[in-house]
């Protein structure tokens, strides 16, 4: 599975932990992050993380690029719900195209625990059936 990794500032420290739980788990599929954070979750974890801009620059954008070619099988985003974002629209779109092409999105910790274990488990099997079919 493809998997797109992206934290605000204060939620940092909990996708590092939370990777780092999951690390058995995340270490067989392909993790693409926004700047800062894949370079924290690289360093920390020692993963392979394709990285992109950093959020406020365009990452979230590129992400939301690869979701609109239905490329991303799962979004973890680490969203900061009480501090104002100046990207707040770039923020809003890469949400958006989950809807459209029913990517698996958590936007927090508690939801991204379900989703990821969901994952191990098979029940998102059906993004790579899919994309078969697509391809
Ligand atoms: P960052 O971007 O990982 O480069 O900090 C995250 C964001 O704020 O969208």
């Amino acid at each position: 599975m493809n998997i797109a990794l992206i934290a605000h500032d204060k939620k940092k420290d909990d996708i590092i932990r939370f990777v780092l739980a999951y690390q058995h788990i995340f270490q067989a599929h392909s993790l693409y992050a926004t700047g800062t954070t894949g370079s924290l979750i690289q360093e920390a974890t020692g993963l392979p993380v394709h990285r992109f801009q950093s959020g406020p620059l365009g990452g979230d954008q590129e992400i939301g690029a690869l979701i609109a070619k239905n490329a991303i099988d799962l979004v973890l985003f680490f969203r900061d719900p009480l501090t104002a974002q100046p990207h707040e629209p770039d923020v809003s779109a890469l949400l958006r195209l989950c809807d459209v092409y029913s990517v698996p999105l958590a936007t927090n910790m508690g939801t991204a625990e379900v989703l990821v274990r969901g994952m191990e488990r098979g029940d998102i099997d059906w993004r790579t059936l899919q994309q078969r079919k697509d391809g």
